[in-house]
């Protein structure tokens, strides 16, 4: 028997039951393609279902306000993910009439889609001879046949490539995808995989040298940036919060945060909240600053950002641009960065809890 015969056998058996599974709908595939990128299943499933029910087709979804896009992405990170959904749906839309294009270069084409998504789509949705690579695939392959090249090296990703289209069952491509998939994480696992119990295990290189907990193997480590936010949370005696859209090209792009003071440094608390520099940053008089936060650190792919969160009360705000004043019911259909979610819902959970005193 071939070894994409055995996936597919083991697969019968121990497939998980997801709702992506049981459909050809290439726009349902790739909006959970997208949303599984970088995402537990348990926590991606909850946003597949919320994104299916508000936006049930591509039309729904290119005709949606980017706002309501990311804010219903909110949580999941990596918006750029959510903001190429969103155009990628108006393309689809103008430039093929609303019908998903069936063909592996056009999907290719489409924003924020690389080979994989576009293998996965092409294969699950139009049965097409592609096989897709992603992180359970490298490590079963690098297992399976003892490959050593690092995966994310331009020559590990050719020998993979090919090494996965070799072993593809042409005749069904969506079914051999899922089951080597699925293999790959559930059976094949990143830690102490139960080889014993594995049907491949008569077969497999690296269980044969040994060599299992070693593999796959990744070149150099990724440089990771350090940032520091220093956030004032500018609240008026209306109790209306001061914030901004990002507009920058950088991270949490349109999604809104508070006036911020960005330092390549950790600076003190007495430097944060000297009453001349925070005057002469807001343009504000009368003021007092009631809490400062501890250090926060949030990480990003490749991003260590350290937020700390100064929170003030101002009679009012003389000087708005380039900000705007939120009051608690505009900013809850706001899409906003986690931390900054997260702050404001203890921030609330405050104010609520004062105001029924
Ligand atoms: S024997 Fe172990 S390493 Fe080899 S394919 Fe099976 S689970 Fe993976």
């Amino acid at each position: 028997m071939d070894i994409s015969q055995l996936l597919i056998n083991w697969y019968k058996t121990h497939q998980r039951d997801l709702p992506w599974r049981n459909t050809s709908d290439p726009y349902k595939i790739w909006l959970s393609e997208i949303i599984m990128q970088q995402t537990r299943i348990d926590q991606g499933l909850a946003y597949y279902h919320r994104f299916i029910e508000n936006f049930p087709n591509v039309e729904a979804l290119a005709k949606a306000e980017e706002q309501e896009v990311l804010r219903l992405w909110q949580g999941l990170g990596y918006y750029s993910r959510a903001r190429n959904l969103h155009k990628s749906a108006q393309i689809i839309v103008s430039e093929f009439n609303g019908v998903f294009p069936s063909e592996y270069d056009s999907i290719l084409k489409l924003k924020g889609i690389g080979e994989y998504t576009a293998s996965a789509i092409a294969a699950f949705a139009f049965g097409l001879p592609y096989a897709v690579v992603d992180g359970n695939v490298y490590r079963f392959l690098s297992r399976y046949f003892l490959i050593e090249e690092p995966y994310d090296s331009a020559k590990g990703k050719t020998i993979f490539r090919e090494t996965a289209n070799e072993i593809l069952d042409k005749q069904n491509p969506g079914l051999h995808n899922q089951a080597i998939m699925e293999f790959g994480s559930l059976q094949c696992k990143p830690q102490n995989p139960d080889c014993g119990a594995c049907p491949l295990n008569n077969s497999c290189l690296a269980f044969a040298k040994k060599k299992v907990a070693v593999l796959p193997y990744k070149s150099g480590k990724t440089k990771v940036r350090k940032r520091f936010f220093n956030y004032f949370i500018l609240e008026d005696a209306a109790g209306k919060i001061l914030m901004k859209k990002r507009s920058e090209k950088d991270v949490w792009h349109n999604l809104y945060d508070f006036p911020l003071t960005e330092t390549d440094h950790l600076v003190s608390e007495s430097d944060l909240m000297n009453k001349h520099i925070i005057e002469s940053t807001f343009g504000i008089q009368d003021f007092i600053v009631k809490s400062i936060s501890p250090v926060q650190i949030h990480l990003l792919s490749h991003q260590r950002l350290h937020l700390r969160f100064i929170r003030i009360s101002v009679q009012n705000f003389s000087n708005l641009n380039p900000f705007t004043s939120f009051s608690q019911s505009d900013i809850e259909k706001l899409p906003l960065p986690r931390p900054v979610e997260q702050y404001l819902s203890s921030f609330f959970d405050e104010e609520g809890i004062a105001h029924h005193k």
